[in-house]
């Protein structure tokens, strides 16, 4: 048995036996981890957070080696996201966060680039920052840097970039330098082919009954955050068309490659 202090985000928490919190935990030096929180609902001073679902806590937990669940002795919250809280968009856009991670990624494999893009995720969606072009309304006179207010359209944005980097870093990206098909440099029309995971050319594509027609600024926009850390692409306009060729191309893609439907992605 090992012993392992980590930050930790909450991805799903539930009600465990009479008194207790079963949470899986995205951690940064472990990935994901089942954790049960003894006696947290008996006695809530017992920890240091209240566990809540996108909370990012400190925890040391006791590693069993026969058994996916560990017990977590200490759980002390670092930040809570209240802005998220407040706004239902926003709610809807962490949870889909949460629910896609627990769902792709493995128990117990470290994926340190995963948990910087979670938690950066979360802070963007507390807080754009006056970096965010595009996030944010201006209209607000007692918040001129709309920090604290962030538009329907920033909320997509952010989620995109999420989606896109999640892909990259969890090992399904889609293949998007070439033709999937016959791997020439694609000039002019281009196609998207789910099926077959990637971009295709204007020879290939049309042939293929199942692509789709994907604009020069999407694939662009696709490479750009693939390509740069999440701080520059906070800076990222994405125009609305190009927004909804995104969630179509990445929401279908998602579902036929990762094999699991993300319920809260119908409330985006
Ligand atoms: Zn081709």
């Amino acid at each position: 048995m090992a012993i392992i202090s980590t930050e930790a985000i909450v991805l799903r928490s539930m009600d465990h036996r009479e008194t207790s919190k079963l949470c899986f935990f995205f951690t940064r030096k472990c990935g994901k981890v089942i954790g049960v929180l003894k006696g947290i609902r008996k006695d809530p001073r017992k920890f240091g957070s209240s566990a809540d679902k996108c909370s990012v806590n400190d925890i040391v937990f006791y590693q069993y080696r026969n058994s996916d669940i560990h017990l977590v002795g200490q759980c002390d919250m670092r930040e809570f996201f209240p802005a998220i809280r407040e706004d239902i968009k926003r709610i809807n856009a962490a949870e889909y966060a949460c629910e896609l991670l627990n769902k792709v990624m493995p128990l117990e494999e470290p994926n340190p680039g995963v948990y910087s893009l979670l938690s950066d995720f979360l802070r963007a969606l507390d807080n754009p920052g006056p970096g965010a072009r595009d996030a944010r309304h201006n209209s607000d006179v007692n918040d001129p840097l709309g920090t604290r207010n962030l538009s329907p359209a920033g909320i997509s944005t952010l989620v995109h970039m999420f989606q896109i980097k999640v892909l990259a870093l969890s090992g399904f990206r889609p293949h998007i330098d070439s033709c999937v098909r016959c791997g020439k440099n694609i000039m002019g029309r281009t196609r998207f082919s789910v099926l077959k995971g990637g971009l295709m050319c204007g020879v290939c594509g049309p042939r293929d009954t199942d692509s789709i027609a994907v604009s020069a600024g999407a694939v662009a926009t696709l490479l750009y955050v693939e390509q740069h850390d999440w701080t520059a692409c906070l800076k990222l306009g994405m125009a609305p068309s190009i927004r909804i060729e995104l969630k179509n191309i990445l929401n279908t893609f998602l579902l036929y490659h990762l094999e699991k439907n993300i319920r809260s992605a119908k409330f985006l």
